[in-house]
């Protein structure tokens, strides 16, 4: 059979890693300041079982450590503090986007210039906010193709709750679901079409097709009927959709450094607004700085 592999870039390889809501809800909470299993219960809503299955899969991946001074408690490994430009991405989005889905807010200070600051995706070299539409993609020499190996994954759940707070907003739904990000990512590479999407990500019509109605629901795709014939449609991203590309921008950094082979990486982008190669530098919204995970501190 052919067409039985999808494209391998490194948001893939980041994905099946930090794919999945309840690793984001306690990746959330590590970068919160929490270290011990009690803690990550007690705040996700998640059952005691899935904490315990995603903590081992975390050290497993060496996101997380369990060094012997934290008696049992956890931290996030050089690799796992790396993620933090994801974190600030989502928070970005959540910021712009859904605020107030939740019942709590997370907040961020930059202690460099001692203001509140709502991070800002910005190119490292000309320090512009970068707009996924100044940005083209090439394959890089590391490109290589991928069996996706989906499971038997259960829909991501969105009643993790503490008592009647929500816990999973919409972009810790979508990201916590790779069908549903690998669709978006489609978008990005400027496929727009049903059976294009299906040949990218090798999905399953019905899944598909959930997933397509989904984000037209969420208001991240919307559809446009490109011939007379009814239900032929492009999906195309939303202003809310396209500010997700900051997100998968830090996912496919921090999967290249961790997973590209040795090739280079699969893909290579170009920031079209000064032709320098594309890397995003989180900013603060106060002083335009670099915010990094020495100079920051979150806040419920
Ligand atoms: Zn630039
Ligand atoms: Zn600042």
């Amino acid at each position: 059979m052919e067409h039985q592999t999808i494209r391998a870039c490194s948001i893939w390889r980041a994905l099946e890693v930090v794919g999945d809501v309840p690793v984001l809800l306690i990746l959330e909470q590590t970068f919160l300041g929490r270290h011990l299993f009690g803690e990550f219960v007690e705040e996700t809503g998640l059952a005691r079982s899935v904490v315990s299955n995603r903590l081992t899969r975390l050290i497993e991946a060496g996101v997380l450590e369990k060094p012997q001074e934290l008696r049992g408690g956890y931290r996030l490994s050089q690799k796992g503090r790396a993620l933090f430009p994801v974190a600030l991405m989502i928070l970005r989005w959540q910021h712009l986007w859904a605020a107030g889905d939740r019942a709590y807010k997370v907040t961020l200070h930059h202690r460099t210039c001692g203001q509140a600051t709502v991070p800002q995706a910005l190119c490292e070299s000309c320090r512009e906010p970068i707009d996924p539409r100044a940005v083209s993609w090439e394959p890089g020499p590391g490109l290589s193709q991928v069996t996706p190996v989906y499971g038997r994954r259960r829909m991501p759940s969105v009643t993790a709750k503490r008592g009647d707070r929500i816990m999973v907003d919409s972009v810790i739904g979508l990201f916590g679901d790779r069908w549903a990000t690998l669709v978006v990512r489609a978008c990005f590479t400027g496929i727009h079409r049903f059976d294009d999407i299906q040949r990218d990500t090798l999905m399953a019509s019905n899944i598909l097709s959930d997933r397509i109605e989904r984000l037209l629901t969420q208001g991240i795709i919307r559809a446009m009927p490109y011939s007379a014939h009814a239900g032929r449609f492009d999906y195309r991203l939303t202003e809310k959709g396209r500010d997700l590309y900051p997100v998968l921008l830090a996912l496919l950094h921090w999967g290249d450094r961790w997973y590209a082979d040795a090739k280079g990486p699969p893909l290579l982008l170009t920031h079209q607004s000064c032709n320098h190669s594309l890397v995003l530098r989180p900013g603060c919204s106060a002083c335009a700085e670099p915010l990094d995970i020495t100079n920051t501190t979150f806040a419920r």
